[in-house]
């Protein structure tokens, strides 16, 4: 089954069915007068909304950050989703262009901004943003940004570099957005799903509890890839039943970010902490399964792959380890492997984390990690003989990963 699905009981509120055309959108509440900025931080910080860029971060505790920070803040919609499996962002700024930018201006009324961005690379998605800003009211000037698509483009320090006119590549934190960022000014750096949840719960006040417990998820595999609204908890199996993928064996959570999951994977509920306990991370929401006929060692040694290529090439460490990590998983699934790489890989899977100017690193490092914890047996298994699943040329190409927008 491929498309857009919903899996929220009838009448809860979610972003799939709230109408994406204009007057249909007002017609549901959208574009509500804002009389009361604090009011609404505080609904946003009650019902426990976390950002969905992948960090998770709660969005109240940021947008008090740059409400309280000194200087004139500025407000970006962030629509660069750099994970190849996340299609959430993208659909949300084609479809509902109108609720993110009506996110867009309670973000600013709430930290006081005059200015705002919505950042992007996809080129269907600017056209929809266009035509939806001649029709946004209000004293907001809004500007888009176009960036090129690449993994880091959307990390919130490299989104203040291109809106500033420079190359979409992280910086060094700190000092963070919300303290110096655009122009020197706080900046909020706000994912769209987490934009168009904020309009949401301002709209539907009484239901903001359930609209922050609502995921947008981007489900992948050898089967159908499909765009799913899931109430927070929803086990995977339920997910992978729903697409075809209930026979995989292993998913990948998060994109590229939350690492691989073996035995046990069915039972994972769709929910941050949830997750984060089982050693996983939902980051943006996207998961890729992996079935019986797809080999694990040959997922992660493409995943390391596509991110070694993706670095930014500014951080020395991220260079030599993504390098050295993709080099060794593809020597691992050819068959190739020295009696110490397996403690090799263990000891750089435990020692590059956190030394990266942004996540790409820990995301190689989390992936081989997770391929030994889950899988000792299957890395075992390719000792002195490559797997026929393995014998592809390895692609730095994100292909296994990349879904269309549906
Ligand atoms: S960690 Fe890697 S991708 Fe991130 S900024 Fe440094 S070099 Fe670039």
């Amino acid at each position: 089954m491929t498309g857009v699905f919903s899996l929220l009981p009838e009448g809860r509120p979610g972003l799939l069915a709230t109408p994406g055309d204009l007057s249909s959108y007002l017609a549901a509440g959208g574009r509500a007068p804002q009389a009361d900025p604090g009011r609404l931080l505080d609904r946003i910080a009650a019902a426990g909304l976390r950002g969905r860029g992948g960090a998770g971060f709660p969005a109240a505790v940021k947008l008090r950050a740059v409400r309280d920070a000194p200087g004139r803040p500025v407000v970006v919609a962030n629509g660069e989703e750099g994970e190849p499996g996340s299609v959430k962002d993208r659909w949300l700024l084609r479809h509902r262009p109108h609720m993110v930018l009506d996110g867009l201006r309670l973000a600013a009324a709430v930290t006081g901004a005059a200015r705002g961005y919505v950042y992007l690379s996809d080129a269907t998605a600017e056209q929809a943003v266009r035509r939806a800003l001649i029709e946004l009211p209000g004293d907001l000037g809004v500007e888009v940004v176009r960036t090129e698509h690449t993994y880091v483009a959307g990390e919130e320090t490299a989104v203040v570099r291109r809106v500033d006119g420079g190359p979409a590549l992280p910086t060094a934190k700190p000092p963070r957005p919300f303290e110096n960022g655009i122009g020197g000014a706080p900046t909020l750096v706000a994912n769209v799903e987490t934009l168009a949840r904020v309009a949401l719960i301002h709209a539907r006040p009484d239901e903001a509890a359930d609209v922050a417990g609502t995921h947008l998820v981007t489900l992948s595999g050898a089967a159908d890839a499909a765009l799913v609204e899931a109430p927070a908890g929803t086990h995977l199996k339920v997910l992978a039943d729903l697409c075809g993928h209930g026979r995989a064996e292993a998913v990948l959570l998060g994109g590229l970010f939350g690492g691989l999951y073996g035995t046990g994977w069915r039972d994972l509920p769709l929910d941050h902490d949830g997750l984060i306990a089982a050693g996983g991370a939902l980051g943006c929401g996207a998961l890729h399964f992996l079935h019986p006929e797809n080999c694990p060692v040959a997922v992660a040694t493409e995943a390391a792959a596509y991110l070694a290529a993706q670095s930014a090439r500014q951080c020395g460490v991220c260079v030599s380890g993504t390098g050295a990590l993709a080099r060794t998983l593809t020597a691992v699934a050819h068959g190739e492997a020295s009696d110490d790489t397996t403690g090799q890989l263990q000891r750089w899977s435990q020692q590059l984390p956190g030394r990266g100017a942004c996540g790409l690193l820990d995301a190689a490092a989390r992936i081989v990690a997770t391929l030994l914890a889950h899988f000792p047996e299957r890395v075992d298994a390719h000792r002195g003989a490559a797997c026929l699943a393995c014998t592809d040329p390895v692609a730095h190409d994100g292909r296994r990963f990349t879904v269309r927008v549906p």
